[in-house]
C-alpha cells in the first residue's frame, strides 16, 4: 500500500524591515532557506553609500559560506602605511590596520561594498518595496500582521526588524528606544574626501589625536578617501543637532596642522557628511513572538567594535539555518538568541576596550596610547600585537 503523498507547504513569509546589511542578508539567507521574503525600506530607493568596514571574523567566515567573498573587494593596498600627527602637524610612524583578525583574514571594505553584493544577490529573487515602513505591528499564534504607513497590510509568519539602531520595530514591540539605547558620550563625523590631502599618499592612513579628539584619514583602492573625526562632548544628542561644520571647527580648529583643516574644507564641501552620537543597544531579548530584531536594531555594537555589518551577515544566516530547522518559528528564534548573544555580549565589551585606541578618552588615555603605537609600530611589536589579533 502506498501512502499518500503531502501537498508541499506553500513558502513560509516574512516581512524585513530595512534594506540594509542586514536586512539584506536575511532575505537572501531565507530565501535559499525556502522562505518568501518581501523587504520594506524607508527610503524612497537604495541607500549605496556608508564608510569603511574593517571585515572580519564571524561575518567574513559567513560570507565565505555563503558565496559572496569573491565579489568584495579588498581596498587596503598591500605595503599601506600607517602616520600619527601630532597636536602640532608633526607626523611619525603610526598604524595600519592588521590583515587577519577573530581567526579570518580581513578586508578593509566600504559598507557600499557589502550592500552591493547583496542586493545584486536578492534584487532579482525578492520584492524590496520603498518609502514605507511599519506603522502597527499585531500578532497571535499563527502570524504577524504589520499595518505599514502606505496603508498596505502585510501578514507573514515572521517579522524581522533589521531597522537599524532607532528601530520602530523595536519601538513598537518592545517599547521605546530610550530603555535601551547607551550613549557614549562620543560624537563622530565622517565623509568622503573629493580630492587630494596636503601629504596624504595612496595607501596611507593618518591619525591625528589628542585627548578627547580623533581625526582619520583611510585611504582606499579605487575609492576616494574618508576622512572620520571623533571627540568627546557631555550632550551627545544636543551636540548632533548642531550644524556639523560649525561643531567641528570649534572642536578641531586648532588641530593636526595642515591634515585636518584640509579635512574639515572638504567636509564643508561634501554633500554628505554623516554626524551623529556613538551608542549600544542593550535589550534583553530580541524576539517576541514572531517579531525579532535582527542587526543594529537589536545589538548594535558601536563602529568601535568592528562587527556591526560581519554580525549582521553572521546573525542573518544562523537565523535563517535555525528557521529551516525547526518548524516552530519562536523556538528557532530562541535557539538563534541562545547561541549568538555571547557573540554579541563579547563584542559590545571589545568596542568599550577599542573606543581608546579609535580616541584617547583624556589625558592618561593619550600618552598610554602614544607609547602603544611606538611599540607596535616596532617591527618586533608589530609582531606581539599580530600575535594578539589572531
Ligand atoms: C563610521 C562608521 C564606521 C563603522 N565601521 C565598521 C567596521 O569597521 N566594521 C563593521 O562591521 N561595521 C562598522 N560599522 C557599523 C556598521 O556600518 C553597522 O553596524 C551596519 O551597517 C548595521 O547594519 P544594519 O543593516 O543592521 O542597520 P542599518 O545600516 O542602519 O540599516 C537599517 C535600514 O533600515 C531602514 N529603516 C530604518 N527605519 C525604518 C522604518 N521605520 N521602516 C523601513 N525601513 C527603515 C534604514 O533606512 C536602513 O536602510 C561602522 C559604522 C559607522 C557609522
Amino acid at each position: 500500500m502506498t501512502t499518500p503523498s503531502l501537498p508541499p507547504r506553500p513558502a513560509r513569509r516574512a516581512v524585513i524591515v530595512g534594506s540594509g546589511i542586514s536586512g539584506l542578508a536575511a532575505a537572501l539567507t531565507l530565501h535559499r532557506a525556502g522562505w518568501q521574503p518581501l523587504i520594506v525600506e524607508r527610503a524612497p530607493e537604495r541607500r549605496t553609500g556608508g564608510y569603511f568596514v574593517r571585515f572580519f571574523g564571524p561575518g567574513y567566515a559567513a560570507a565565505e559560506r555563503l558565496g559572496l567573498l569573491d565579489a568584495l573587494p579588498n581596498r587596503q593596498r598591500p605595503g599601506a602605511r600607517g602616520f600619527e600627527i601630532d597636536r602640532s602637524g608633526r607626523v611619525t610612524p603610526g598604524l595600519t590596520f592588521p590583515d587577519q583578525g577573530d581567526g579570518t583574514p580581513l578586508r578593509m571594505l566600504l559598507r557600499s561594498d557589502l550592500e552591493r553584493v547583496l542586493y545584486d544577490a536578492v534584487h532579482d529573487l525578492v520584492e524590496i518595496r520603498y518609502g514605507t515602513g511599519p506603522a502597527a505591528i499585531t500578532q497571535d499564534r499563527h502570524q504577524v500582521t504589520v499595518t505599514m504607513t502606505d496603508g498596505s497590510v502585510e501578514s507573514a509568519d515572521l517579522l524581522i526588524g533589521a531597522d537599524g539602531i532607532h528601530s520602530t520595530v523595536r519601538s513598537l514591540a518592545f517599547g521605546p528606544e530610550d530603555l535601551y539605547r547607551e550613549d557614549f558620550d562620543h560624537a563622530v563625523a565622517a565623509c568622503v574626501i573629493d580630492g587630494a590631502l596636503p601629504g596624504v599618499r595612496d595607501g596611507d592612513t593618518m591619525v591625528a589625536t589628542a585627548p578627547g579628539r580623533s581625526a582619520w584619514i583611510n585611504t582606499y583602492v579605487d575609492h576616494p578617501p574618508v576622512a572620520f573625526l571623533l571627540y568627546r562632548t557631555p550632550w551627545p544628542a544636543a551636540e548632533v543637532r548642531k550644524n556639523p561644520s560649525d561643531a567641528l571647527r570649534e572642536v578641531f580648529g586648532d588641530f593636526g596642522g595642515t591634515i585636518v583643516p584640509a579635512m574639515l574644507n572638504a567636509m564643508d564641501r561634501s554633500e554628505s557628511v554623516l554626524f551623529d552620537q556613538v551608542s549600544q543597544i542593550h535589550i534583553n531579548r530580541w524576539s517576541q513572538g514572531r517579531v525579532v530584531l535582527l542587526g543594529d536594531s537589536a545589538w548594535c555594537m558601536s563602529l568601535y567594535s568592528g562587527q556591526g555589518s560581519g554580525m549582521g551577515i553572521a546573525g542573518a544566516e544562523l537565523l535563517s539555518r535555525l528557521l529551516e530547522e525547526h518548524d516552530c518559528v519562536p523556538s528557532a528564534l530562541g535557539a538563534w538568541e541562545q547561541q549568538l548573544r555571547p557573540l554579541t555580549t563579547r563584542y559590545q565589551k571589545e568596542a568599550l576596550r577599542m573606543q581608546h585606541f579609535f580616541m584617547p578618552v583624556n589625558r592618561f588615555g593619550h600618552i598610554a596610547r602614544r607609547g602603544l603605537v611606538r611599540v607596535i609600530s616596532h617591527p618586533a611589536g608589530a609582531k606581539i600585537a599580530k600575535a594578539i589579533m589572531n
